[in-house]
């Protein structure tokens, strides 16, 4: 029984026992056979999500868990991943799925269009302490933004008017981060189609977080020094590619006299 159904047949029999008191007891076994009926139709379908949880653990647990007691043993003493990835939350785009990165490997961030905020602590704190944290006691040696096709996030950022009024609580003053992107491509690709548009800001909104990257002082710090690299990358999903790239960007150490 779909949900929609169960709510509208307890709403019908509360509607029966407020007009008719002493049908209580009848209409009270009924929501309890409709609610039967709903756990039942639910353990027989394919979405017991409680199920659906047990299962993929116990073959992670078989297939790759009890198959690599080397990796796990060496894993529950420490982490020391070479790359920090940051991917959008979208479902279809887990990093280690596309890119198969084993437990240990990748230190990910997942959010709203794969941002990287500029340095702030009191707005983006939670952004700042993951890359902290990779940068200065995990030493990653890379940190990789990839963006995806078809991304929501993007498409939000993209149909956000010019007058900038925004509808959300918090999703369009999230993806304003990458404005600048918005406004470049706006602007630079004004013929081409919305879809279009949207394809090349979700490329050049990852360019705009690596510039946010080295608003980061450790993360330049490092950069400069050579032992951080900071990479874009594309993955398309309804071709199957993933395009890599360098950020053309020149780092000048500050001096000091
Ligand atoms: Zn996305």
């Amino acid at each position: 029984m779909a949900m929609d159904a169960y709510d509208g047949a307890v709403a019908e029999l509360s509607k029966l026992i407020s007009e008719k008191a002493g049908l209580k007891s009848v209409a009270a076994a009924k929501i309890n056979q409709i609610t039967a009926e709903l756990e039942a139709s639910s353990k027989s379908g394919q979405c017991d999500p409680v199920e659906r949880m047990k299962t993929g653990f116990h073959h992670f647990k078989t297939e790759k868990y009890e198959k690599n007691p080397e990796l796990y043993s060496a894993l529950a003493k420490g982490q020391s991943p070479k790359f920090m990835v940051f991917a959008c939350s979208d479902s279809r785009v887990c990093p280690s799925h596309i890119l198969n990165f084993q437990p240990g490997e990748a230190f990910v961030v997942r959010n709203i269009a794969n941002m990287v905020p500029p340095y702030d602590k009191t707005k983006y704190s939670g952004v700042g302490a993951a890359i902290e944290y990779a940068v200065l006691h995990l030493k990653v040696e890379n940190i990789v933004v990839v963006g995806h096709s078809c991304c929501g996030g993007i498409k939000g950022l993209m149909s956000i008017p010019d007058d900038g009024t925004t509808n959300s609580d918090f999703i369009e003053q999230w993806v304003n981060i990458c404005s600048t992107a918005k406004n470049k491509v706006k602007s630079e690709f004004k013929d081409l189609s919305f879809a279009d548009q949207c394809k090349n800001c979700e490329k050049e909104a990852v360019n705009v977080s690596l510039g946010n990257l080295l608003t980061y002082p450790f993360v330049r710090d490092s950069v400069v020094k050579g032992t951080l690299a900071l990479k874009g990358a594309y993955y398309d999903f309804v071709v199957g590619t993933f395009d890599l790239w360098n950020l053309d960007f020149k780092v000048i150490p500050s001096l000091t006299v």
